[in-house]
């Protein structure tokens, strides 16, 4: 028999709200995708997701059709936090927005002040938590994604046993990013009244900080990818947690990010100087050229153009582009960088356009227009990233016919073929990138191989239908559990 699920899905940004990286895109599409199921049963379950979001200043700037729909108090100790909370609707979907003073007092959504934010989404967390009692609408599921919202998950766990109002529901953990816990914060644990975990599979630094206690709440803890899923359970890659995550083992289970297809489109995207299909991969020489002189970067199509996009941060391998770019002097190629984040970095990007400033451009600053336009009409797409539990720049990059040169790992060893869709390389070093970059910039000088690349990656399906279907088929069984 069929039924009605519902499902208060937890984010610190989402598409169209507000965007800082791949989370936004996750938390603005697959809540939208799990709407749209079931595809073709007509008999299958149905999903009620809502999305709550922080009512971050950035939103409050553009939100002219917000409408109350609550305010309660979250217990803090020395006083208890008025909250707000709004409501509007976005493709069909509900959407909570909280606000209350911990929220209100910073503009970012993200600081590099890990106390705060922790103060911040702890509020932010046991606000949503709290949301459900003063809605006419239960959840069914609460699914938290990254530490921002995991004491949501905690909080509830803590409750449950003492509360009937919260016993029923049960809780996904969705693993965008491991090595981002939140911090230390007993002290804010405490002063939100939540009580010290013991428990003894989890180590004594974890039961303090936020996202190892959604872990160790959540009924199923998804990360986004299948090789991320198996990377965590390593020293390598499980920052700490792989012996407890190794005891967890059968409430994981690796799903890929999709895309949303709508907005990322290269034969309806607006923001191309010429929109194109995979049968018409001759226009996309516009947008290149369209690039280059927007970038005072030299007119040539045969040039190969290489770029990259993305959060600049120690992850994502910029350093390993650099020396690589550097090693490949002699060679043929301009570069774009578009991305922001650490000033080191940033630096790095900014001397390497002064030592090659005839074929170098770095673009410090986040652009979501100028991103379009790299993915569609750039020719080779750079990701080196030393961990990527998805990734969706290579599938965006792909789903445009950019074709992906990247770092065997996570959710990238899973989206790209090699030789078929892009090029692999096993160590994240400047040698071994410099070899795949080699192989393929020496197809790049055969066209009619590389066009075949980029069908081949462009006709890969990247939609969130089976994704979803994925996580469809989690909240089922962890409900019947
Ligand atoms: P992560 O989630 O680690 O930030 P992803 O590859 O999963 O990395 O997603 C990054 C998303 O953010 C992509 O949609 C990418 O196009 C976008 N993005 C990142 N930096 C910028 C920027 N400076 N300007 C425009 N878009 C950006």
């Amino acid at each position: 028999m069929s039924a009605m699920i519902n499902i208060l899905f937890l984010a610190a940004e989402a598409e169209p709200f507000v965007k800082i990286g791949g989370l936004a895109d996750v938390a603005g599409s697959l809540p939208l995708a799990l709407r749209a199921l079931p595809f073709q049963p007509a008999h299958e379950d149905a999903f009620d997701v809502r999305l709550v979001l922080p009512l971050h200043r950035a939103i409050l700037a553009q939100a002219n059709t917000l409408r109350p729909v609550a305010e309660f108090l979250v217990y803090r100790r020395g006083g208890n936090i008025p909250v707000q909370v709004f409501q509007t609707s976005s493709g069909g979907m509900l959407v909570y927005f909280i606000d209350g003073a911990p929220l209100s007092s910073t503009p970012s959504v993200y600081s590099s002040d890990l106390a705060s934010d922790c103060e911040k989404y702890a509020f932010f967390s046991l606000a949503a938590l709290e949301l459900t009692r003063h809605l006419d609408w239960q959840p069914d599921i609460i699914h938290a994604n990254d530490w921002h919202t995991a004491l949501a998950l905690y909080g509830l766990r803590s409750r449950q046993s003492t509360d009937p109002a919260l016993m029923h529901i049960r809780t996904v953990f969705t693993i965008h990013n491991l090595p981002y816990m939140g911090g230390e914060c007993a002290d804010v644990l405490s002063a939100y009244g939540l009580r010290p975990l013991n428990d003894a599979y989890l180590p004594g630094w974890a039961q303090t900080q936020p996202l190892p206690l959604g872990l160790w709440a959540a009924d199923a803890i998804v990360p986004v990818s299948p090789t991320y899923a198996r990377e965590i359970l390593t020293p390598n890659f499980g920052c700490g947690l792989d012996p407890y995550l190794k005891t967890r083992t059968n409430c994981i289970t690796g799903i890929l990010n999709g895309l949303d297809v709508n907005c990322w489109n290269p034969a309806t995207d607006t923001t191309l100087a010429a929109r194109f299909n995979p049968d018409e991969l001759p226009v996309r020489t516009i947008n290149k050229i369209a690039l280059q002189k927007a970038l005072e970067l030299k007119e040539d199509a045969s040039v190969p153009l290489l770029v990259m996009i993305g959060r600049i941060d120690q992850q994502k391998g910029l350093d390993i582009t650099f020396d690589t770019l550097r090693q490949m002097k002699d060679r043929t190629w301009q570069f774009v960088v578009l991305g922001s984040g650490d000033p080191t970095l940033e630096n790095a990007a900014r001397n390497l356009q002064a030592d090659f400033p005839d074929c170098v451009r770095a673009v410090i600053r986040y652009d979501a227009f100028l991103s379009h336009l790299l993915y569609g009409g750039a020719d080779i797409f750079l990701m080196p990233s030393r961990y990527e539990p998805c990734g969706l720049a290579q599938m965006i990059a792909m789903h445009y016919g950019c074709i992906p040169v990247v770092h065997s790992t996570g959710g990238l060893e899973d989206t790209v073929q090699e030789g078929k869709t892009g090029f692999l390389f096993q160590e994240a070093e400047a040698g071994f990138m410099m070899e795949a970059l080699e192989r393929a910039l020496s197809i790049y000088s055969a066209p009619e191989k590389w066009q075949r690349l980029q069908q081949n990656g462009m006709r890969e399906d990247f939609s969130w239908h089976r994704s979803a279907r994925q996580y469809a088929d989690i909240y089922k069984s962890i409900l019947s559990d």
